[in-house]
């Protein structure tokens, strides 16, 4: 199975929605790999490395956004196309039985499809914060899959790859459209569109 395998359905999956082919599109999601995306035990969160105990602002949207466009919505270790987390939410919302994802971006296992786990848009500290990279600094922020994300963790010299650019971008330009299927649209995704400037 490509790599991109689970960025290809869902972005089916998608199309459909937005053509109210509701059922069509759970089929589409049925046929996504339900492989578990990462080595137990796995402590999934939002983005980025948790260090706990170091209370700290949070990395906003716009500067998330940045970073993810710069980087072609691709995981900059092994390539993976990520989808905005967003999508993957109404996704969720959409077609609970066939795609698990609850709201609140905490990605509980067991609760939340393996798939949206491997595609969901983390941003990783090159040099991590622990090790004292800079939390909000685009030059230390870098996209990642959770996947690699979680097995970098506080380790230093993962190197980076080099990816084509196909013009992937996370199926952004669907985000608006589909968002507007859940009216009144949340501020969580209101905050988003803005960032992304769609
Ligand atoms: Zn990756």
């Amino acid at each position: 199975m490509s790599i991109n395998e689970d960025a290809t359905i869902i972005a089916r999956a998608v199309v459909l929605l937005l053509d109210n082919r509701v059922a069509e599109a759970s089929e589409e999601l049925a046929s996504l790999s339900q492989d578990d995306p990462v080595p137990k035990p796995a402590i999934i969160a939002g983005c980025g490395t948790i260090v706990p105990h170091l209370p700290r602002p949070s990395v906003k949207p716009h500067q998330l956004a940045t970073v993810l466009r710069r980087d072609g919505w691709r995981c900059q270790y092994c390539g993976r196309k990520l989808v905005v987390a967003g999508v993957l939410e109404l996704v969720g919302a959409l077609c609970p039985e066939a795609f698990p994802f609850p709201s609140g971006h905490h990605m509980p296992v067991g609760r939340t499809h393996p798939a949206a786990i491997r595609v969901y848009p983390a941003v990783d500290h090159v040099h991590p914060v622990s090790l004292g990279g800079a939390w909000a600094d685009p030059q230390n922020l870098v996209s990642a899959c959770v996947p690699c994300n979680e097995l970098k963790s506080d380790k230093l010299g993962w190197a980076r790859g080099t990816f084509s650019n196909d013009g992937w971008n996370g199926l952004v330009e669907y985000y608006r459209a589909l968002a507007e299927r859940r009216a009144p649209i949340r501020r969580y995704h209101l905050d988003w569109l803005r960032a992304l400037g769609t």
